[in-house]
Order: structure tokens, then sequence, then C-alpha cells
């Protein structure tokens, strides 16, 4: 017997919900490549990504996932056996990192923990020991989706400045552009990696890089370039060279629906929403946790992404009970724990193309799945995610 039949939630931290609007806007025949429309839609692409991050830097499209923007943004700007640094806050920026080691880069770790936010002033004391100016790049996530952390990418910034250092600063806003602020001008980030399908509500396929004039200066030299990542033949006059090759056309149709509606609502209307959700879920956390089997896995409440909470649960057999109750019977996918936390933790995602009934209905599966499973835990989760709504978003 099951209540699982009916529009599935899948509550994982990518891909997200794609919006019927984006899926509709796919539903069209192809058109040329060369010129005409296709053209005007690059170019809003550009533009939608511009302002999302709040940048006038040089936005690179890729048919590719996050990987392998990864892999473009660190084969335009570096050389082999360059010294990059990377910095630990879950399992994405090493992620990251062991990337550019299969690259022929020198890949150094600043160790941090999982449970906390990169901290700036180790990383300004390993700069400040960096005399022979060796690290040619600094790496890190701002929300590490493993984690659920978030990083403080201003701070950081000031760290690299106040050890006086010139290494370019490269930061993945893959789980947080398009739901929380990033300024990547005004916050000096030299190179930006992101992707379609978290914040910016797409299907999985595309990602992004977004360089800026230092950036661009370091690529003149980078020997780690290849054809297909190339900046500078991306750059080239015919509208193909954008895509090096045939464009995703109907996922570019997609893409410019969904900045639309970024657009229409505006950004600063859904940093709210998510902060509220964020909230909402981390209410019902918390109420669950007086039962001693769940906790928050990151521990300072201000280091907590409003992207994606990562619950720790201390029994594993609880944690597949959650698992498989929620998937059999009530069609709630949450995410699982990856690498370190794999067997210790769930994830439930918070970000893009979501509202409040679809996040209490996610949080409503986790709690009937601990009720009916005799997991230790304080009912009323959810009654706490709605009394926090309904007391910060008033009529
Ligand atoms: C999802 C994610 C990635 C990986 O993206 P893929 O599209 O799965 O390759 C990288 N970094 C962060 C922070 C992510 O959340």
């Amino acid at each position: 017997m099951s209540v699982k039949n009916g529009r599935q939630f899948l509550s994982i931290p990518g891909p997200t919900t794609v919006p019927d609007e984006v899926l509709a806007a796919m539903h069209r025949p192809a058109i040329d490549i060369r010129k005409g429309e296709l053209v005007e839609v690059t170019a809003a692409l550009k533009d939608g990504l511009r302002m999302v991050s709040k940048s006038d830097g040089t936005p690179f499209i890729y048919i590719a996932n996050g990987h392998g923007a990864w892999e473009a943004a660190l084969s335009n700007v570096l050389s082999r056996g360059d010294k990059i640094l990377v910095l630990e806050s879950g399992s994405f920026a090493t992620g990251w990192g062991q990337a550019g080691g299969t690259m022929g880069l020198d890949v150094e770790i600043l160790p941090g923990s999982w449970q906390k936010s990169v901290d700036p002033n180790a990383l300004e004391a390993r700069l400040k020991e960096d005399k022979s100016r060796d690290i040619k790049a600094v790496l890190v996530v701002q929300v590490d989706t493993a984690s659920s952390v978030i990083n403080d990418i201003p701070a950081i910034r000031r760290a690299i400045d106040n050890a006086g250092h010139d290494a370019l600063f490269m930061v993945d806003t893959i789980a947080s552009l398009g739901t929380m602020d990033f300024r990547m001008d005004e916050w000096g980030v030299d190179v930006t990696v992101t992707a379609c399908q978290k914040g910016l509500m797409m299907s999985p396929g595309i990602s992004f890089v977004i360089a800026n004039k230092k950036a661009l200066a370091r690529h003149e030299t980078a020997n780690l370039r290849t054809a297909y990542w190339d900046w500078t033949n991306r750059l080239g006059p015919e509208h193909y060279q954008n895509y090096a090759g045939t464009p995703p056309v109907h996922m570019l149709f997609g893409l410019q629906k969904a900045f639309e509606m970024i657009r229409a609502e505006g950004l600063e209307a859904i940093f709210l929403r998510h902060q509220l959700l964020a909230d909402a879920t981390r209410a019902a956390v918390a109420k669950w946790s007086e039962g001693k089997e769940l906790s928050f896995n990151i521990l300072n409440p201000a280091e907590r992404a409003n992207s994606v909470t990562t619950v720790l649960v201390a029994n594993g057999n609880s944690l597949d009970s959650i698992h498989e109750y929620c998937n059999e019977k009530c069609g709630v996918i949450i995410g699982v724990g990856i690498s370190e936390l794999s067997g210790k933790a769930f994830r439930i995602a918070h970000m893009g193309h979501i509202n409040a009934p679809m996040l209490l209905g996610t949080l409503s599966g986790i709690e009937m799945s601990m009720k009916a499973k005799g997991i230790p835990h304080a009912s009323g989760g959810v009654q706490a995610a709605i009394d926090y709504l309904a007391e910060n978003v008033p009529q």
C-alpha cells in the first residue's frame, strides 16, 4: 500500500524541478544555427548570466555539466605544473581540484572542516608563506552541496588581498547562483563557474564560465588550452564558434525562458524566497533534532546555505528507512549523503523552482517516514515550518 501516485517531489540538490514554462519553451522546431533568432538568443543568455552574477565579464556557454565547466575554467587560465590552492569545506572544491590534478596541475588542498566555512585567516597565512608566488589560482565553492555550507566570498577575497597575492580567484557557484547574492565584479572574483540545473531551473546539460579582464589576460599564456574549451576560439566571429560546433538549440530556448522567469520575479525576491524556505526547513530540522537522532551537519547557523540542508542521521538503518519510506510510500525523493557523508546524512534541496507547498510536501514526507518507522524525533517539525512561514510571509 502506498500514497505515492501523483506528481513526484524530486527534492535532490540537482537537477532541480524544471518549470513547465521552461519545458514548453523547448517544444518547438529547431532553427538556423548561423544567423537570425538564435544569434539573439545567445546574446540574451549572456546578458542573463551577467545579470545573475552581477558582472560585466565575458561569459562562455558549454554543452557540459558542471564537471565540464570546471575543466573549461582551469584549462583556459593555467599551464601544466602550475600550483592551485583548493579551499576545502565539503567535497566540491576538492573534486574540482582533483580534476585539475589529472590535467597536470600541482594541487594543494588547504584543509578545512566538512561542518564549517572556509577560514579566511588560514588562507591569508598560507598565501603569505608563498613568497615565490607559486600559487597561480585559489579555488573555492560559494555553497558546497555535500556539506551545505556557505562560504564568505568577500572575506576570502580580502584574505587574498591582505596577503598581497596575485593568484586568480576562481569560484564555483553551481549550487548558489540564482538562490543567493553573488557579485562577481564587486567581490573581485576573476573566474566564475556555474551550471544551469540548480538555481537556474533548466534541465541539466549546460554550464558556464565567466571571465574578467585579469582572467582573459592569463588566458593568453595558458598552455592547458584545448580546442573545445578554448576561449579564443569561442570569441571568434561566427555564431557557431560560441559553442565550438552545433549549438544545443532547444536547451538554449529553455534557458532563455528560465532567465525571463528570473527577471520577472526579480533577484531580490528570489533570494528572499530561498531564505524563507530555507529557514522553514531549518525550523523543521531543529524540531526533529530534539529526538537526538537527527542533527544539522553545519554547526554555525550563520553558515547554513539557503539552497540545500544536509541532515546527519546517527543510525544508518534510520537513514535507509527514511529514504525507503519517502520514495516507496510518499513519492518524495530526497538527496543522499555523498562522499564522506555517504550513509550518514540526507539532504533536502530547497533551490530553484520551489514554493511553500512543494517544500512542505517534502518535509511532510520526511516526518511521515520517521513517524511510520519509529525513528526518534520530536514531532511537529512540519508545524514549525508552517508557523515560521505564516509569521514571516504576512498577508
Ligand atoms: C552539482 C555541483 C557540481 C557538479 O555539477 P555537475 O553538473 O553534476 O557536473 C559542482 N559544484 C557544485 C557546488 C555543485 O553543486
